[in-house]
């Protein structure tokens, strides 16, 4: 039996050519995209790229100049943000220092129709969904830092709004409580299917979180993709370098052969192969790019050997960092540029690994690779 055609779904929000500018600065520049209903999505991207500015107009504490914003099909471009059926985590938390954690938590559902005992209930309910209901009668300044942005979440989700946008959900709490509560939150993302949109500029927790990553610069979206296409084929230069580490080699192609394309490469001091079924004319400059976990390490008296692959380049140890798991290396080739790769240490302690000077050959697969035209 067929599948049946997926019925068309209104997006969680879509936005319209969204326009703002602050004087001469134009801090989102003509977005448009679409998110789906129960998308763990990110605005991730460097200080000043304007993650906020977009976050605050889906809020409606800022209004576009230019666009359109649409939430479950509505337009909302100039609806008020109390009557957006989106709820907002600031990154400070912004908890009532006076008030108990019950009652931050009830707040906003003091401000609604809601019956007393169905608030109490709904404020047990979150308690429960974020593990505080122990905590229900202290007041903020007797809570951890990861406490309070518990209560912070629990009270954006009281309303049990369509939209939750958080603004560096994880800034305030230190590298293993952030790793910790990443997971919890796309737990509880799960559990409820609230439309979360995230504020980042940290590349590995948009990674591990979302669904989907807008990439931005300078007021507009470079790339926007899942998290592995965005690491796996970067569309740009600024895309490859933002998430991860890579290597980058100017190159120029040679030739294209169906999908195998040659490339000649003044700092490789070799000919590389990539694979690509863009069309690729002779001459045309472009940047080969490579992740550090695709380089291998091969061994003395390899080259010949079938197998190998296509990409292969003499170096120089000249950095080593141990970082327990992995090693990474950076290798000097003799035209002066490093190239930076990992290897994992499976090896037993006394096996010798590389060494500071050691001369080495490294290689990858043309499919291992990508070019970049921008
Ligand atoms: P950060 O990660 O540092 O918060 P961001 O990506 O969130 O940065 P925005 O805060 O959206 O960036 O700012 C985008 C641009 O707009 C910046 O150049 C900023 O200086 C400018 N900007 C933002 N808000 C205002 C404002 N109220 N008045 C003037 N300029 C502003």
């Amino acid at each position: 039996v067929p599948d049946a055609p997926a019925a068309p779904t209104v997006p969680s929000v879509r936005l319209e050519d969204i326009g703002k500018s602050f004087g001469n600065t134009a801090a989102v520049n003509n977005i448009s995209l679409d998110i789906q209903q129960g998308e763990f999505f990110s605005l991730l991207g460097p200080s000043g790229c304007g993650k906020t500015t977009l976050l605050r107009m889906l809020a409606g504490f800022e209004s576009p100049d230019r666009g359109r914003i649409l939430i479950d099909g509505q337009d909302m471009t100039r609806v008020p943000p109390y009557a957006r059926p989106i709820n907002m985590m600031f990154q400070s938390y912004a908890l009532f220092p006076h008030m108990s954690v019950a009652d931050n938590i009830a707040f906003g559902l003091r401000q609604t129709s809601m019956a007393r005992t169905d608030r109490n209930a709904r404020v047990q309910e979150m308690m429960e969904l974020v593990q505080i209901s122990p905590l229900a009668r202290r007041k903020p300044h007797q809570l951890s830092g990861g406490q309070r942005q518990r209560v912070a979440l629990a009270r954006a989700l009281a309303r049990h709004p369509s939209i939750l946008l958080l603004d560096e959900p994880l800034g305030a709490l230190d590298k293993k409580l952030r790793e910790k509560t990443q997971f919890e939150l796309m737990n509880i993302q799960q559990r409820l299917g609230t439309t979360f949109i995230v504020v980042t500029h940290d590349q590995e927790e948009a990674m591990t979180m979302s669904s989907r990553i807008a990439l931005m610069r300078e007021g507009q979206i470079e790339q926007l993709d899942a998290p592995r296409r965005l690491y796996e084929f970067p569309a740009t230069r600024y895309a490859a370098s933002f998430i991860g580490s890579i290597n980058l080699f100017d190159a120029r192609v040679l030739r294209q052969n169906g999908d195998e394309v040659t490339l000649a490469c003044d700092a490789a001091g070799a000919e590389l192969q990539v694979r690509s079924s863009e069309k690729m004319l002779p001459g045309m400059a472009l940047t080969l790019a490579v992740r550090p976990e695709k380089i291998r390490l091969l061994h003395a008296g390899d080259a010949a050997t079938a197998g190998q692959p296509a990409n292969r380049l003499r170096g120089r140890i000249k950095e080593i960092a141990y970082l327990g798991g992995v090693s990474i290396y950076h290798a000097e080739l003799p035209s002066g540029k490093r190239v930076q790769f990992t290897q994992p240490n499976v090896q037993a302690l006394a096996e010798q690994p590389l060494s500071w000077e050691q001369d080495v050959m490294l290689g990858w697969q043309p499919d291992s690779c990508s070019v970049l035209t921008e």
